[in-house]
């Protein structure tokens, strides 16, 4: 267990930024009086004494109880001790972890209630501490049974080994870190829910994350670890991760087969946009010469019937969407990106001000996730509107899918700033779609338009690219003209998107919603053409290539077959499988091969 030193007692130089000062803490021992051994981070209120004999940390907000407000307080006092824990510490040992790693991380021994058995058992207790406080305790039974304090504030194991830190491994459980630390890698913290990601414990941990150099990503070797490593790297941002694969199931192991040392010493990078050598984009190169091209991602019902073969997408691309108001080009990109979201397992966030208030907007979105209306008659007429009940399934379901963003009343909504808070969202919710609604409603720097517009689209396929997520834009066309006999507009194309014709040259990829009305004369019956006008590799679709949708105006869905799609998203029968999608790049970055189209 770390020593405390009170952050009241520093006599301390500055009141922002960084700073070094005497340690209170070994001072006395140390020969070198005028060394400054005790680091100081003012901004995010934490120090530590660099001194290795020492180690001392300092918290600006221990004392403050707004540092657990919204969690339970926990006293360590009101727990009691199991009597009789000299056979968990053999069995702990037989693991190849030692009493003093057992100490040194505070690990306990209690009996408390296991719900799983519906009685109280002697437990192997991780004590979660944030500072000097405890905010959470994690009760392991001799069965592997886990509990908690309900109420507890979720955050990462061992978060106070980061302080100070350049580099953090990052483990899929509490026994991994007793491991790590046993073979000398103290600076090791575990994910707490093992793989269930969510969003509370990296906000919770943000702050003391946020500096750290290099993340080496050291979870199970399994299919669960795997898709955790892809999620932890994109919060993290690969160009700052790498990842070890163990030669057993987990660090635990390794270090009982006397090979976690050997494991540790290889990590190996993401790739990410930059320089590459062959061997670097081996791995890649193995899986298209096994593998055969990359696989797209497409909307899999039975809704979007003959989609695949026109109109795919791959991780890391920009894709705009066209159409003339009122066709229904954001209703469709909505349902689209629903169904990518559920297929494939994927969070987006919306930044959408024409659908405000953003309250306004789940009614809309929670119709095609559910689907039914979401209110009770349309155009005056009774339909079947959900239930309560549908609507908190629905909530279960988006709360950590779907994110709105707003732009708060001190903040304009500039490219930047909507940037800033999609590498916010990064990090904090391991968003992989964004859908931007429209460019029009996004500032552009005053200036030569042509210009910012370039530099706006430069950006967002960088920003694609380099964090392998997927973005929507929707924009705008020219006033379209129309045929002066039928009366009927030309359909827009990426060429007649207002403002430039780098919507068309800059992006990978885009599409068309048309929307034809009921005509007798022309026999014409009211259906949505979805229309392809551009994809950068030729095995994602067919250019030009169209699929006719029609709409269910009752929950704003747009569906290929005869039959109305009803059931809620989760509950089609369709998709059975959740392939896990190869959130690498499969080329690894930018590449020119014959198979890139002309334009
Ligand atoms: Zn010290």
């Amino acid at each position: 267990m770390n020593r405390f030193i009170n952050w009241e007692s520093l006599q301390f130089k500055k009141a922002s930024g960084k700073e070094k000062l005497r340690c209170p803490e070994c001072d006395t021992t140390r020969t070198d009086k005028k060394d400054k051994s005790l680091f100081v981070n003012h901004k995010e209120g934490y120090g530590k004494c660099q001194y290795s004999g020492c180690g001392a940390l300092t918290f600006r907000d221990d004392n403050e109880k707004s540092i657990i407000d919204k969690y339970t307080d926990i006293n360590p006092d009101v727990f009691k001790s199991v009597l009789k824990n000299e056979k968990t510490i053999n069995y702990i040992s037989t693991r190849g972890i030692s009493k003093n790693t057992l100490d040194a991380m505070y690990v306990s021994f209690e009996r408390y209630y296991q719900p799983a058995l519906s009685k109280e058992v002697d437990n192997i207790v991780f004590n979660y501490y944030e500072g000097s406080k405890l905010v959470n305790k994690k009760f392991r039974s001799a069965g592997k049974k886990f509990t908690q304090i309900s109420g507890s504030k979720p955050i990462f194991y061992n978060i106070n080994s980061v302080i100070g830190q350049d580099t953090v491994y990052i483990v899929e459980g509490e026994f991994d870190v007793l491991a790590m630390y046993e073979a000398g890698y103290k600076n090791t913290i575990s994910v707490p829910n093992g793989g269930n990601d969510n969003d509370d414990y990296w906000i919770n941990s943000e702050k003391y994350l946020k500096d750290i150099k290099r993340f080496i990503i050291a979870v199970d070797n399994d299919t669960v670890g795997d898709i955790l490593k892809d999620k932890i790297a994109h919060r993290l941002g690969k160009h700052r991760c790498s990842y070890i694969t163990f030669d057993g199931k987990d660090a635990n192991d390794d270090l009982i087969s006397g090979c976690l040392n050997k494991s540790i010493s290889n990590p190996v990078s993401f790739p990410v946009s930059g320089t590459f050598k062959v061997s670097d984009l081996y791995g890649n190169i193995m899986d298209l010469y096994n593998n055969g091209l990359p696989k797209t991602i497409y909307p899999k019902s039975k809704y979007f019937k003959g989609m695949k073969e026109v109109f795919s997408l791959m991780m890391g691309q920009l894709t705009v969407i066209t159409g003339i108001p009122s066709h229904g080009k954001s209703t469709f990109t909505d349902w689209y990106v629903l169904n990518l979201i559920k297929d494939y397992d994927l969070k987006a966030s919306w930044y959408s001000p024409e659908h405000s208030p953003m309250g306004l907007y789940h009614s809309s979105l929670s119709q095609k996730v559910i689907g039914k209306s979401f209110w009770s008659n349309l155009n005056g007429k009774a339909v079947n509107r959900m239930t309560e009940g549908d609507l908190s399934k629905y909530k279960e379901w988006a709360n950590e899918k779907i994110y709105l963003t707003d732009c708060g009343d001190g903040d304009s909504p500039t490219w930047d700033w909507l940037l800033n808070k999609f590498k916010e969202q990064l990090y904090s919710f391991g968003i992989n779609v964004f859908v931007i609604d429209a460019f029009n409603k996004v500032l552009l720097p005053k200036g030569n338009k042509l210009e910012e517009i370039n530099i706006v689209l430069t950006k967002l396929t960088h920003f694609a690219q380099s964090n392998n997520v997927l973005v929507f834009l929707v924009a705008h066309p020219t006033k379209m003209k129309a045929d002066e006999k039928t009366k009927i507009y030309d359909v827009p194309t990426l060429y007649d998107v207002s403002g430039s014709a780098d919507f068309r040259n800059q992006t990978h990829n885009g599409f068309t919603v048309y929307r034809f009305f009921d005509n007798d004369e022309l026999g014409i019956e009211e259906h949505t053409e979805f229309i392809n006008q551009k994809t950068k590799y030729s095995f994602q679709g067919e250019i030009n290539g169209n699929v006719s949708f029609k709409y269910c105006a009752e929950n704003g869905r747009f569906y290929t077959g005869n039959e109305e799609p009803l059931l809620p998203l989760w509950e089609d029968e369709d998709v059975k499988e959740l392939p896990k999608i190869n959130t690498n790049d499969a080329f690894g970055g930018e590449y020119n091969i014959n198979d890139e189209l002309e334009f």
